[in-house]
């Protein structure tokens, strides 16, 4: 008896005419299509999908669940395109590679892969780790776990002695010389192999780190670290495969190689000027700026000892650079999609993001658009990022009017990813 009723309910899960249907009466929704607040509007989904959205309040009817969100304003799943799952910012950070093994990351990275996805962020893209964010996301899409959607690059792709070569730093005998399957690459056949490894391992994009970084044990955070060819066989093989290609950068020489290579997204841009922004709109390449994490950084790096010596300059000079540059691309017209470097600040605040871009010239409504429409377009993923028929169902709501005061983006009281409520406050 109760294997058949099991059978039965396994069968109303999965028929999709007799899925849940659920009717949101929302207060204020965002439309980021057209950058408008719509008053007094109706979604209603069925099981993972949106079916209708109309104009008033419709009335449920018998077998439908209501939700009010009369009070708040809703809007799509934000997405944050550059996010570390697997660790977090703290002053022993870099005795972590010594002392943790694989499990440690996994444990650690199913409480902030939960932390962000209630605070609103229904989709991430996870810029790099060991390979510990590949089975988070499969610990995810099963149902083992809650979190955001994850689009991950696995292991980045660095150069010898590169940010994010995983060895950096270390005593001579444990560096050892990584290669293409640690993601550590020289010349074009390598960078093409790790490419093809990510593949492999099963990584949803690319990364490659193609200057100097902050947080790594070397001396500059701007040097260009790969070679035009090295990017260009990146690319290249990417597109074989379906990945896009996301390129760190701060200085201007790396960028300049990556955005004619055809990297999809520069990410962080510190060093970028009226050259490199006049490039990006030509080959249409998206910013996604991290500001966040910048100030972030530059304000750790104060206390001290948080940082290893090599770091410490670097933290303090370009951190709090990024606000600026962000607010020259903005103006620019360079494509903008929302990404905060999450992990190298506490996970769960990735909504700062929206104060500072706000705060630098974007308005509220831009700024949640370059969270959930453009940020879904530099995914290539166009299930998600707008509430509209037939998309995925990934809806929040705010208490509050994020036009009228954009810290409301941290109060996020209601969270539904792919037509399930994890929060509803
Ligand atoms: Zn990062």
């Amino acid at each position: 008896m109760r294997n058949f009723l099991l059978f039965i309910m396994c069968l109303i899960t999965f028929t999709p005419l007799l899925a849940q249907r659920t009717i949101m009466h929302c207060g204020q929704l965002v439309d980021v299509k057209n950058l408008q607040l719509l008053k007094e509007m109706t979604i209603i989904t069925e099981g993972n999908k949106i079916v209708e959205v109309v104009k008033g309040y419709k009335n449920a009817t018998a077998g439908e669940k209501l939700i009010d969100l009369k009070s708040k304003t809703v809007m799509p799943g934000l997405i944050d395109m550059h996010v570390h799952l697997e660790s977090e910012t703290n002053p022993g950070k870099y005795m972590e590679t010594f002392t943790y093994n694989p499990a440690d990351y996994a444990y650690q990275s199913v409480v902030f892969a939960e932390r962000t996805l209630m605070t609103g962020f229904t989709a991430v893209r996870d810029l790099g780790g060991s390979g510990v964010n590949i089975s988070l996301r499969n610990a995810i899409n099963k149902g083992l776990i809650k979190g955001p959607r994850v689009y991950t690059a696995g292991k980045s792709i660095a150069t010898t002695g590169g940010h994010a070569d995983p060895t950096n730093g270390y005593r001579r005998d444990l560096m050892g010389d990584p290669g293409p399957d640690a993601g550590v690459v020289n010349g074009a056949d390598e960078a093409a192999k790790a490419v093809r490894q990510r593949y492999k391992e099963g990584s949803d994009v690319i990364k490659i780190t193609a200057s100097g970084g902050v947080l790594s044990v070397a001396k500059s955070g701007e040097n260009p670290q790969f070679t035009e060819a090295e990017i260009k066989a990146i690319v290249e093989t990417a597109k074989d495969y379906g990945f896009k290609v996301a390129a760190h950068c701060h200085g201007k020489e790396a960028m300049k190689r990556a955005v004619v290579a055809g990297v999809n997204s520069i990410e962080h841009g510190t060093y970028m000027d009226e050259e490199v922004m006049g490039l990006m709109k030509k080959m249409g390449t998206y910013y996604v700026p991290t500001i966040t994490a910048g100030k972030a950084v530059g304000d750790s790096a104060k206390k001290p000892g948080y940082y290893p010596e090599l770091v410490t300059p670097k933290a303090i000079a370009i951190g709090p650079k990024i606000q600026n540059t962000f607010s020259n691309a903005y103006k620019a017209g360079v494509k903008i999609a929302f990404g905060t470097d999450a992990g190298v600040y506490a996970h769960g605040k990735n909504w700062l993001e929206f104060v500072y871009m706000h705060e630098a010239g974007m308005p509220a409504l831009e700024t949640i658009r370059s969270a959930t429409l453009y940020a879904a377009d530099l995914l290539g993923d166009d299930r998600i990022g707008v509430i509209e028929k037939d998309k995925l169902a990934d809806i929040i709501a705010v208490d509050g009017d994020p036009v009228k005061d954009i810290a409301s983006m941290g109060k996020v009281k209601f969270v539904m990813k792919n037509g399930v409520v994890y929060k509803n406050d």
